[in-house]
């Protein structure tokens, strides 16, 4: 079984960027102990225990403005690369923590669009994955009321914004781009008038297009990436439905399955945004071995 790299794969830029941040704020010892991340700083429990052993404490599983509430007054607190609503942070600021933001530049370039777009009137409808971290910050640039999360076809028909009424399609960093096309144009045959603004990143894109591409080449393609990872999800996503080729994600080399791999000439490896390279090369060993022996 030959096993194929897929390039670009793994940390993106915003990524490397907060991690970088939160480690070099948890090395500066003039920074007020004890030091927390609201929200897991990527969707990765291997880069969560890493800056466990740094001192970061990760709180997780609620929405930002509830977590911040247990962090205890005069503590330092980090904000994550999936942005932050201007309500948290003014919490933050009122309590008097120390805080700092490694949201990515490209999610605070969304936020300063709904920001203006707002201020011009507008109203957002806003594209993106229920539960997760980065629509919970950027609809909080909105005012309640002039803000809709939509995260598929069938949730538009519940919207309710007039026909008249100014109005942004802006989309999450992280959906698959095939997807997103879709659900775009069902919403311009309902507002034939909207705006749209696609934010899906570079390094998104890149990844997407890439695991496509290889699938023309192979039997399958392994994902690496965490359960809770949006765009590894959508990496496995975009493989089966455009690149039509079977594809599974796994979050560590404990994951993988000789079985799955039986009759299989060719593999790809790629991993999302948020997989640190070392998980996705024991990853990319163990299949060379197995490789070695079909
Ligand atoms: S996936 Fe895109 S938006 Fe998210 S951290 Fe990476 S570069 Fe930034």
């Amino acid at each position: 079984m030959e096993v194929l790299k897929v390039h670009p794969r793994g940390y993106c830029y915003g990524v490397v960027d907060a991690i970088t941040m939160a480690k070099r704020i948890a090395k500066d010892p003039n920074v007020p102990r004890p030091i927390y991340i609201l929200g897991q700083i990527v969707h990765n429990r291997h880069t969560v225990l890493e800056l466990e052993e740094y001192g970061i404490q990760t709180l997780d599983g609620g929405l930002r403005l509830d977590l911040l509430e247990q962090v205890p007054d005069g503590a330092t607190v980090i904000f994550t690369a999936h942005g932050i609503s201007p309500a948290v942070k003014a919490k933050a600021a009122q309590r008097g923590l120390n805080f700092y933001d490694a949201t990515c530049p490209d999610v605070t370039k969304t936020h300063i669009l709904i920001r203006e777009k707002i201020q011009e009137g507008y109203s957002i409808i806003y594209i993106g994955t229920k539960g997760h971290p980065e629509p919970e910050g950027a609809m909080g640039e909105a005012p309640q009321g002039r803000v809709a999360l939509v995260t598929n076809v069938a949730d538009i028909e519940q919207l309710t914004f007039s026909d008249q009424e100014p109005l942004a399609i802006v989309t999450q960093t992280t959906l698959s781009q095939w997807d997103t096309k879709s659900v775009i144009n069902a919403l311009l045959a309902k507002y034939p008038h909207a705006e749209v603004h696609n934010e899906i990143c570079l390094a998104t894109q890149l990844r997407q297009e890439a695991a496509v591409k290889v699938s023309d080449q192979v039997d399958m393609v392994v994902v690496v990436g965490d359960r809770r990872s949006n765009n590894s999800n959508r990496l496995v996503e975009v493989v089966e439905k455009i690149g039509g080729k079977p594809s599974v994600r796994v979050e560590s080399v404990e994951d993988l399955r000789p079985e799955w791999f039986d009759g299989i000439t060719k593999v790809a490896v790629t991993a999302g945004s948020s997989t640190p390279s070392h998980i996705t090369r024991q990853v990319v060993q163990q299949l060379e071995e197995w490789g070695k022996i079909t």
